[in-house]
């Protein structure tokens, strides 16, 4: 298969080991992050940490939006359904988040309209269907997905549909990395920048990412081969010195962005003053809510929800995770009380959640702490 076969090549796979191996300083341990939830699960699913020398240690990021999502955001969208004659729509991921009276799923268990949709215009559609019920749209996600909901929220203003709501939950990677990057647990070497956001937002907005913290960053793609090619470019800047963006990932990231994208992105939504990351705590400016011209679309304006703060529980390790101060196994609850079935956290939910790859495809044998 066109961009697939090619990338999981096993004679180039080599060549790429290969070259890391000399690239690399056996007396230096090198702390990588992948800042994408998708790179965390191709690490695992494709074995590449066996491939690698053991001095680099890999720390997965914060790039998976359900895991970062906090229960209280959660909670304030499952009330906006307990209005009588609503309709809340969310993508598949979601359904499964805890809150604290239940996930989506459950709330549909116990008979609230809750749907699970595969875009937000699939939403849009079903408020024109059924134009007599409030249709509110779970958004969620990082510059990947906000476009979508975007031009849904363009769409319903031409077509003047008003039984259509967001609740807006959409995050923006970059405040996210430079919290991590100034947080004094955190010592990193280099990033793995995130492949899909990037798609939107390009690669010049992880120029402070180098010129500010004296960091490299490499774009990178999914597949066996980009990742341990954006690995080996990694080492080439650390052995010379340098510390740069790079795009490895050009065949399907624009150093400008997704320009069309951005636009529909800037009509639609502006920035808010802050927002609580589960785990990295409030960082200001790094989500989006609806601009001015779109509050007869906003669910936080037409809906009265609740607002509150929720800690996770007690023993739940995720915000630890997220920071990349813990690996997944060091969390007591991992695998036990915590597993795919009974999830206790998003990140045991979400398909680029960290706890849900380790669970899935890693043997359980990581050195005992991501950072010193
Ligand atoms: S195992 Fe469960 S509770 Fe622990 S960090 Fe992972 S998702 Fe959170």
């Amino acid at each position: 298969m066109k961009y697939v076969d090619e990338y999981r090549d096993p004679q180039l796979i080599r060549n790429v080991v290969r070259e890391i191996e000399r690239q690399i300083d056996p007396d230096r341990h090198y702390r990588i992050m992948e800042v994408c939830g998708g790179h965390t699960h191709a690490i695992y699913r494709h074995g590449l940490k066996d491939l690698l020398p053991d001095n680099i240690e890999l720390i997965h990021g914060p790039g998976c939006p359900v895991c970062v999502l906090p229960m209280g955001r959660v909670d304030d969208g499952l009330s906006i359904v307990e209005h009588p004659g609503t309709i809340l729509t969310a993508f598949g991921d979601m359904m499964r988040v805890p809150g604290t009276r239940g996930t989506p799923l459950e709330f549909k268990a116990r008979g609230s309209d809750v749907r699970m949709v595969y875009s937000p215009l699939d939403a849009l559609r079903i408020a024109q269907n059924e134009p007599d019920r409030h249709v509110c749209f779970f958004a969620i996600g990082f510059e990947t997905t906000a476009p979508s909901t975007a031009l849904t929220l363009l769409r319903a203003k031409e077509l003047g549909i008003t039984n259509f709501s967001v609740f807006c939950n959409h995050v923006t990677i970059v405040p996210a990395m430079r919290a991590i990057l100034d947080s004094p647990d955190m010592r990193l070497d280099a990033f793995i920048g995130p492949g899909h956001v990037s798609t939107v937002t390009g690669c010049r907005p992880y120029e402070f990412v180098s010129r500010d913290y004296g960091k490299p960053i490499v774009i990178s793609g999914f597949e066996p081969l980009d990742m341990l090619e954006s690995i080996a470019r990694i080492l080439v800047q650390l052995r010379e010195g340098r510390a740069e963006v790079e795009n490895q990932y050009r065949r399907i990231v624009p150093w400008d962005g997704n320009i069309p994208a951005l636009r529909a992105m800037a009509q639609t939504f502006e920035l808010r003053p802050y927002f609580e990351w589960r785990g990295l705590g409030f960082i200001s400016q790094s989500a989006l809510k609806l601009s001015d011209a779109f509050a007869a679309w906003d669910a936080e304006r037409i809906f009265d929800v609740p607002g509150v703060r929720v800690t996770d529980p007690k023993a739940a390790q995720c915000g630890e995770i997220l920071k990349g101060v813990l690996k997944p196994p060091q969390c007591k609850l991992f695998g036990k009380e915590c597993n795919p079935e009974h999830p206790i956290g998003a990140l045991m939910v979400s398909s680029e959640g960290a706890c849900a790859a380790y669970y899935r495809y890693a043997r359980i044998d990581e050195p005992a702490a991501a950072t010193a």
